[in-house]
């Protein structure tokens, strides 16, 4: 039995439904902060529950005997951090410690573990291998780095294995945050115009939820105790230029206001590419470019939101 945390998440969902199709039982705790009831898949058992709820978490692993973990859930809003910052220590830091001794309480040893780009913060070495210093600029890259060591040390003192996973922007459908979600709000609520956040020249990479998805699962031919890839695109795209496809898509023409400085808000790094080379020298390799996938991704938004 395999437990899957913020199975009613943007990626967390699909990794239900690719678990599911590959035969595996699943059951997914989440407590619906930002996820969506009706994404689960209906072959998923499914908790309403906050992973810092210790006692319910350890009845959910007993009841169902969990052997494999796919730790999903966290607060992914990189700019909460500089508003709230309990709230990402929360939901990243203290969720995942909980997990981990509850994982270690009832002999469970193997995790999949969603991070981020963002822990290599403003990095000089560009596409960024993992093995780059991490030195994250927010708060939330700070959460992911401090799960990933924890991670690593419950993975030694504990003989458990870990497959840690830094993603590049993931987009695609269920996906209810970041900027291609954000453009289309915006878009709804005004037609004739768009607020940009920085100069709109921010240089990201952007991977398709599929593309990221099978990278998940071929990552885990790699069997080391910890095993830590990158998964993202090949290239970059400016977020000037996600806003025309996304005015492209919903066929309007709207005059776009910036709102300056380099970057979207404190926290953001403003030119991200991964090293995907130590993935593809495995074999894998995504299929979309950057520029595909926000296209894809702006027109399955529009199917959920319009
Ligand atoms: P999401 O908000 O759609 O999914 C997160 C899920 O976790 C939600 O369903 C939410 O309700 C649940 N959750 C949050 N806190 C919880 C808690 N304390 N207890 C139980 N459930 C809780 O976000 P997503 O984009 O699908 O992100 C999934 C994971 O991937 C996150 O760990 C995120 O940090 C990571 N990630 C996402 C991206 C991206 O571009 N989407 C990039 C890098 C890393």
């Amino acid at each position: 039995m395999i437990l899957v945390t913020g199975g009613a998440g943007f990626i967390g969902s699909h990794v239900v439904d690719r678990l599911i199709d590959n035969g595996y039982d699943v059951v997914v705790v989440d407590n619906l902060s930002s996820g969506n009831p009706n994404y689960v898949n209906e072959n998923a058992t499914f908790y309403k529950l906050d992973l810092n709820d210790f006692d319910k978490l350890m009845e959910v692993f007993r009841k169902h005997k969990i052997e494999e973990v796919w730790h999903i859930a966290a607060n992914p809003d990189v700019r909460v951090g500089s508003e709230n910052p309990d709230e990402i220590y929360r939901n990243n830091v203290s969720a995942t410690y909980v997990l981990l001794e509850v994982m270690r309480k009832n002999n469970v040893k193997r995790l999949v573990f969603t991070s981020t780009s963002t822990v290599y913060g403003e990095a000089k070495v560009i596409p960024t291998p993992e093995d780059y210093p991490t030195i994250p600029i927010s708060i939330y890259g700070a959460s992911k780095v401090a799960c990933e060591a924890m991670i690593a040390s419950y993975c030694h003192t504990f003989d458990m294995k870990a497959w840690i996973y830094r993603f590049a922007n993931v987009i695609g459908k269920r996906s209810n945050h970041g900027v291609i979600y954000d453009f289309i709000m915006k878009l709804k609520k005004n037609p004739n115009e768009l607020e940009i956040l920085g100069n709109g020249e921010q240089n990201k990479s952007y991977i398709y939820i599929s593309d990221c998805v099978d990278a998940m699962f071929f990552g885990l031919k790699a069997d080391d105790w910890v095993n830590i890839f990158n998964i993202g695109s090949e290239d970059q795209i400016k977020v000037k230029r996600i806003a025309e496809i996304v005015c492209e898509e919903m066929g309007l023409n709207p005059k776009f206001r910036f709102t300056g400085g380099d970057r979207g808000w404190k926290g953001d790094v403003p030119v991200m590419l991964l090293s995907i080379e130590k993935l593809k020298s495995m074999g894998w390799k995504p299929r979309y470019n950057s520029e595909q996938a926000v296209r894809m991704a702006v027109k399955d938004l529009l199917e959920d939101l319009l």
